[in-house]
């Protein structure tokens, strides 16, 4: 049986992953940092395997990526507020271990498949962006811009790697993927944050004035892309873009969640500065262009944002016994 590797598997896009892998007949190995919660229901499965560690432990990464036919790449920090409180993090994760996983990859010739974000194209105003668009970012010393620049220059460490080593991968970019398992309530993305508001009645933290906008796309939407694309030979060594094109404002998003979830909360709003200390530059819009994928598989987006929402916030309802 051939095996596959996914860090971050235990992540909220690499457990979906697992499983369709898992469905596929594919020997599985998760590697994570986290106690397993997301992939509890798969440690029964008899081709399922769980490495509890780090993408920073190179000893560890050799060892587990010894005779894969192919390793998804996902483990990462991605949550705005650790870019800048914790840089440096950002980078040892984000950066060089993404770069010490690829050597390893091109010594054994295995294909990678690379989770990058639509981060990388900063806050280039000529929304919607195709995958060749310019990258438009701040200063260096913006601790903000850490992760677009560590995703950035693993997405250059692949090209390189393809063009001198030939080595296989696909690079996806995500825009703002969202459902069941993202992150803990409270913590990371816009949508768990709002959800614990909402399910503790607190008033709504919107942003600056939010007017800035995200486009959102259902989990099993994004699986299905990432999935399709892993296992589309001409799709090898290419970049993607996986989204919708569909905008909302964060205030629109605040009281569209208000309304889907029936509840009560206040919608207020808060200076960036006061959550993300000096510094902070948001991005205002975020749209992806996404022909380029639809020209190499058969993909479109199926979940609706009512039912996706309504999905997501029943998910976060029952773990909080609400
Ligand atoms: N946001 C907000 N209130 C919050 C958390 C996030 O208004 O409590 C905004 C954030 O400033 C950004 C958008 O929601 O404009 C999306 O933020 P997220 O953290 O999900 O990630 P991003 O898309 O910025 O990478």
């Amino acid at each position: 049986m051939k095996k596959i590797l996914v860090t971050g598997g235990a992540g909220f896009l690499g457990s979906y992953i697992c499983e369709k892998l898992l469905d596929k007949g594919y020997g599985v190995t998760a590697l994570d940092m986290s106690d397993g919660e997301k992939i509890a229901h798969l440690l029964s499965h008899k081709n399922f395997r769980f490495v509890q560690g780090s993408v920073c432990d190179l000893s560890l990464m050799k060892h587990e990526m010894k005779d894969i036919a192919m390793i998804f790449h996902l483990a990462a920090i991605a949550d705005p507020l650790k870019y800048v409180t914790n840089p440096l993090n950002v980078m040892e994760v984000d950066l060089l271990a993404g770069i010490n996983i690829f050597k390893i990859a091109a010594e054994n010739k295995t294909k990678v498949i690379f989770s990058s974000t639509s981060e990388v194209f900063g806050r280039n105003k000529n929304v919607p962006w195709k995958e060749d668009d310019d990258r438009v970012l701040g200063a260096t010393n913006i601790h903000r811009w850490c992760y677009s620049t560590s995703k950035a220059a693993c997405e250059h460490y692949l090209f390189a790697l393809g063009k001198q080593e030939k080595l296989p991968f696909v690079i996806y970019r995500f825009f703002n993927v969202y459902g069941p398992k993202l992150d803990d309530l409270g913590h990371g993305r816009v949508m768990p944050i709002f959800l614990k508001q909402f399910l503790n009645g607190e008033d709504i933290t919107v942003h600056g004035d939010g007017k800035q906008t995200r486009t959102f796309i259902y989990v099993d939407d994004a699986i299905d892309a990432i999935i399709k694309l892993a296992f589309c030979k001409r799709a090898e060594n290419n970049v993607f873009n996986i989204g919708t094109s569909k905008e909302y404002t964060m205030h629109e998003l605040a009281k569209f969640m208000k309304k889907a979830g029936g509840f009560k909360s206040e919608i207020k709003f808060i200076e960036h500065k006061k959550v993300f200390g000096e510094g902070y530059e948001d991005i205002p819009r975020r749209i992806p262009d996404t022909k380029k994928i639809r020209q190499y598989i058969d993909w479109k987006p199926k979940t609706s944002f009512e039912k996706g929402l309504k999905k997501t916030i029943e998910y976060y309802r029952k773990k909080k016994g609400w």
